[in-house]
């Protein structure tokens, strides 16, 4: 599980983080919705190791990974996959190989099952020796997305994974998605600007506004029971 305590973040003395309470249970998908620059992303490099903690703390199954006095743990050290939109692959290596490297404490034969099955439920099966470069952006996507997904990591924070995809593939792949972080019991934070995949994907939503949380809760809640007047303005979108 994740919990974050009272998190504070500044750029060049700009607080764009203001106090943020926010917890991820087991097996639990939270979404982080809200416009753009309310601070989604910073939370989710905080949680990753990505931003070094300023104010509050940060725990990981219970054990505080950062807080104040603390020596700064790298994302490397924290069981966390994570699938950045911009999260480039390996280009020297080829789609299978790219899923299958962060395995190292499998055997060859494992490894290479794991990447296949996970590239087969992201519906990558037919790519599986072709390089980075030959893909599209959201064929790309869904390479991270399995890498990210591959060692089973105990926290999966996830900024934006389907942009890149199509209308077309979104629903399906969204779907895919869920049921792989699902079986692998992952807990999930999932940055996305879209109130209506966040409706699809959470279990429950925290819904952001310049640097605070306005109201977590299962996207029923949110939907019927909004708390401001914000949260139904943001809803109203979707249909
Ligand atoms: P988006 O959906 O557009 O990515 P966001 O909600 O994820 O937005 P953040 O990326 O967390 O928002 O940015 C929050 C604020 O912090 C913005 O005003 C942004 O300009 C600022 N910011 C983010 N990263 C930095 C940085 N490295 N240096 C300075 N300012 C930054």
């Amino acid at each position: 599980a994740l919990a974050m305590h009272r998190v504070q973040h500044a750029f060049d003395g700009h607080t764009v983080v203001k106090g943020v309470d926010l917890t991820v249970a087991p097996g639990e998908v939270v979404c982080l919705l809200g416009p753009s620059g309310c601070g989604k992303t910073t939370l989710l490099r905080i949680a990753a190791g990505l931003e070094t903690l300023q104010e509050g703390s940060v725990s990981l199954q219970g054990e505080q990974i950062a807080a104040p006095g603390l020596r700064h743990v790298p994302p490397e050290k924290r069981n966390v996959g994570l699938a950045f939109q911009d999260s480039a692959l390996f280009p020297h290596l080829s789609v299978l190989e790219n899923v299958a490297f962060g395995l190292k404490h499998l055997s060859v034969k494992e490894r290479r099952e794991r990447a296949e099955e996970l590239l087969s439920q992201l519906g990558m099966a037919n790519y599986m020796t072709t390089y980075p470069h030959m893909l599209s952006g959201g064929q790309q996507q869904r390479v991270a997305l399995a890498r990210a997904l591959a060692p089973e990591p105990r926290l999966m924070l996830l900024d934006e994974p389907f942009s890149s995809l199509d209308a077309r593939l979104r629903d399906r792949i969204r779907d895919d998605t869920l049921h792989v972080l699902k079986k692998v019991g992952a807990a999930t934070l999932l940055v996305t600007h879209d109130p209506e995949e966040a409706m699809f994907m959470a279990d429950r939503i925290a819904l952001m506004r310049d640097g605070r949380i306005v109201q977590t809760g299962t996207p029923r809640e949110l939907y019927c029971s909004p708390k401001d007047p914000f949260v139904v303005t943001f809803f109203g979108e979707v249909n």
